[in-house]
């Protein structure tokens, strides 16, 4: 079990409350001297040990502290998320996070029906909770919501998956050598003609995921997944 803390230092007294607690405590039945995995969400872990328990909080000591990232993939991806309805963003957020996401923005395009949001933090929050039942130790970054048309500018390389024709992402031109690769799925009624172009005019290759038309959210796992398989750390 790895619980998130986002100030780690080394030999340094924590306390545990909330959920945290609640987990230690009463699911994993952990008591002082049990051990302790937490992640800080910027690329560090630590191992600690329970010093403490009382009616509503935990005590836990850090030893060690250190960098870890192997669970981070060489490519860092950039998921621009045309805006969905619902919860379907909850889905996308925490599948691009197990998928290797370095951040994710979601973007108000043309043809998107949620135009603002005030689920920013709670987007965080489940990317913060994948974060931590994936392994990874840097927790994606959220912003936005940003204009599709004032966010595509200024990435070393993109990718704008559009299911009115494209390349295959193999032939798209991207090298493993991009360090830097942003994704770009539209919101459920797409991208509009004039979006692509802009894309394209913004140096983002067009590109197809198929014959059929998914639905966003599949689109953009299964985007991400691609990605991965070919410039990241699936292959
Ligand atoms: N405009 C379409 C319509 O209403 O018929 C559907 C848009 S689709 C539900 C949402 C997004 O998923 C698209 O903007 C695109 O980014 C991605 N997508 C879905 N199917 C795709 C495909 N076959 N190739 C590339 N992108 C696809």
């Amino acid at each position: 079990m790895r619980l998130y803390y986002p100030d780690l230092l080394p030999d340094c007294q924590i306390e545990l409350t909330g959920e945290d607690f609640n987990y230690l405590k009463n699911v994993l039945r952990a008591g002082t001297g049990s051990k302790v995995s937490l992640f800080d969400g910027k690329g560090n872990s630590a191992q600690a040990v329970i010093t403490g328990v009382y009616p509503n909080r935990m005590t836990v000591r850090t030893e060690s502290v250190s960098a870890s990232v192997e669970t981070e993939s060489q490519l860092k991806t950039v998921l621009l998320q045309g805006m969905l309805k619902g919860q379907k963003m909850d889905l996308v957020v925490q599948k691009a996070v197990e998928l290797g996401a370095t951040e994710i923005i979601p973007v108000i395009t043309v043809r998107a029906e949620v135009r603002e949001t005030r689920k920013i933090d709670r987007w965080k929050k489940i990317a913060q909770e994948a974060a931590k039942q994936c392994g990874r130790t840097v927790t994606p970054e959220i912003s936005g919501p940003l204009a599709f048309k004032d966010c595509i500018k200024g990435f070393p390389a993109g990718v704008i998956f559009w299911e009115g024709g494209g390349y295959s992402l193999k032939k798209a031109g991207i090298h493993k050598t991009h360090a830097e690769l942003a994704v770009a799925i539209g919101p459920e009624g797409g991208f509009t003609e004039d979006e692509v172009s802009l894309a394209k005019e913004s140096g983002f290759c067009v590109c197809s995921l198929g014959p059929r038309i998914l639905r966003a959210e599949t689109a953009a796992i299964a985007a991400l997944a691609l990605v991965q398989y070919q410039f990241g750390d699936l292959g």
